[in-house]
């Protein structure tokens, strides 16, 4: 399916940059310099200086004067006839991996940021003196650099690239997450790359239990500390909205950690990002006891681009 049919949500903003030219202009300026626009915070007066994420050429809003469709599909951001010739994979409504065509291209996608390998997410906060301190913010602080590995992730089946890794944390993806989201990641266990965008899980999805972990973001719904005299050392369990078909999910960790985390009684209504398998919890499902590195709560200025969190 093609975005011209309305129902492409993968396009969660576009830059909104006066005058900028898609065949001349820099890339890097527009992502530096562009006010990211929601769908629902489109105006008339941005037509034709709306670009896309992916590949840059002009979106416009579809349908433009209204918020929905007279089908009742909520509006969207659409490529344009005149850049056919552009491919972008966000045109799609179906995320496609990323394939590489050799090891220099995919070096060369790491350098430039596009892409990033992450061999794992980190046990522990960070030795200071292994932290590599990015110069400006796009470089998360918390990354450390991880073994040179074998990746899967050639155009050639069964062919694997030598790449230098990084040992991350969940919060380094939050951090600058409207940029991170078209960036394309190999998480561990992956066998493709896959824009952050499409990776991404719902738990309000999840129905059963699965061996193999995954990218995971949920809405909190509830949260406490399960001790009978609370202290920093119990459980706290935080209830996550969850599918209508299953009793409750929980985020299940120390007390300690979650506080650390800025995760409380009063966080409520906030977005929790945790890569990890699903496991059961009495009659519901949870996640139990993620690693340090392995989740963190959203800023609460991206929440709009998880709107169905
Ligand atoms: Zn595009």
């Amino acid at each position: 399916m093609s975005d011209s049919d309305g129902t492409n949500n993968r396009i969660k903003y576009a830059y909104f940059l006066h005058g900028w030219c898609p065949k001349t202009g820099s890339k890097s300026v527009l992502a530096s310099t562009a006010r990211k626009v929601l769908v629902s915070e489109y105006e008339p007066r941005m037509d034709q200086h709306l670009f896309c994420p992916g590949c840059f050429t002009p979106l416009v809003r579809v349908p433009k004067d209204k918020a929905v469709f007279s089908n009742g599909r909520k509006a969207c951001f659409a490529h344009i006839p005149t850049y056919r010739s552009v491919l972008c994979d966000l045109r799609s409504t179906k995320p496609e991996g990323k394939h590489y065509v050799d090891e220099e291209q995919a070096k060369q996608a790491i350098e430039d940021h596009e892409l990033v390998v992450v061999s794992s997410f980190l046990d522990a906060p960070p030795d200071a003196s292994e932290v590599k301190s990015g110069v400006y913010d796009q470089t998360p602080v918390e990354d450390i650099d991880g073994p040179i590995s074998n990746v899967p992730i050639a155009r050639h089946t069964g062919e694997t690239f030598r790449l230098p890794t990084k040992i991350s944390t969940i919060n380094s993806l939050c951090r600058n997450f409207d940029h991170n989201l078209y960036r394309y990641y190999v998480f561990p266990g992956q066998r493709a790359a896959m824009r952050l965008v499409d990776a991404l899980v719902n738990i309000r999805s999840v129905t059963e239990t699965t061996d193999t972990p995954r990218l995971y973001y949920g809405r909190i719904l509830h949260s406490f500390n399960a001790g009978r005299n609370p202290k920093p050392s119990n459980l706290r369990m935080t209830k996550l909205f969850a599918n209508g078909a299953i009793a409750d999910f929980y985020l299940k960790d120390v007390d300690s950690i979650q506080t650390e985390k800025g995760i409380s009684d009063t966080s409520v209504n906030r977005i929790v990002l945790i890569w990890g398998a699903i496991t059961w919890n009495g009659v519901g499902l949870c996640i139990n006891r993620p690693k340090w590195g392995e989740y963190a709560l959203l800023p609460t200025k991206y929440d709009a681009l998880l709107e169905d969190a």
